[in-house]
């Protein structure tokens, strides 16, 4: 299955990619994260893109473009993939769809998460990451030398740089100027899935899934 998550930052994608990915058995592939990674063990990718993360902007589409090839021609992509934070603009789904020519275009899938833009800085300015596994929670759920109910880390949890209320706004402007377009774009060329993104996590995986079978039936 070769599966879009798209919507606005802090939606959910990440949060269903991880979940679908175990249940699907196919390889969950965010640009944020390989960013990130990158950043945080400085690598020459990692030194490029730190300032322009952390700014909320987005990293030049070539760098982000042969990133997302060298993934989905890499073995592990070979049965389907769920893509996360890209593609961003439109310019990025045009790659896309060259470099899935050379694989296969047939059967792509876009999952659009919706909500509102408040609901939305809400929640990414409550959100705190875990740094040993990405586990996401709210900064209400974690106590002093809280340990990670999935790693077991202590003490891992921590704001990123990019989830500040003025670069939330920025990088919620910047999706709706640049990465909606995205939508239209795939109107004719996906099948859509449209789930709302402000009900609990059971409920929006299980709206997913629900939806996901019925294509397939
Ligand atoms: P995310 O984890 O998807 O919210 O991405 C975090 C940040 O990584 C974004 O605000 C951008 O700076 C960068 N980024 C992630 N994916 C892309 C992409 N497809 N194109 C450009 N920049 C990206």
């Amino acid at each position: 299955m070769k599966i879009i998550i798209f919507g606005a930052p802090g939606v959910g994608k990440g949060t269903q990619a991880k979940i679908l990915s175990a249940k699907l058995n196919i390889p969950h592939i965010s640009t944020g994260d390989i960013l990130r990674e990158a950043i945080k063990s400085q690598t020459e990718l990692g030194k490029k893109a730190k300032t322009i993360v952390d700014s909320g902007e987005l990293v030049p589409d070539d760098i982000v473009g042969e990133i997302v090839k060298e993934t989905l021609t890499s073995t592990k992509c070979k049965n389907g993939f769920i893509l996360d934070g890209f593609p961003r603009n439109v310019y990025q789904a045009e790659l896309l769809e060259s470099m899935l020519k050379e694989i296969s275009n047939f059967g792509l899938i876009l999952i659009k998460l919706n909500a509102d833009d408040e609901i939305i800085v809400k929640r990414l300015s409550s959100r705190r990451v875990c740094s040993n596994c990405g586990n996401i929670l709210n900064e209400a759920e974690i106590t002093n030398d809280f340990i990670c109910p999935v790693c077991h880390a202590k003490n891992s949890y921590y704001k990123r740089s990019d989830d500040e209320e003025s670069v939330i706004r920025k990088r919620l402007m910047i999706y709706h100027e640049a990465t909606a377009p995205v939508f239209n774009f795939y109107k004719n060329k996906a099948a859509i899935i449209e789930v709302n993104g402000t009900h609990s996590i059971e409920e929006v995986t299980k709206e997913i899934l629900d939806k996901l079978s019925f294509r397939q039936s």
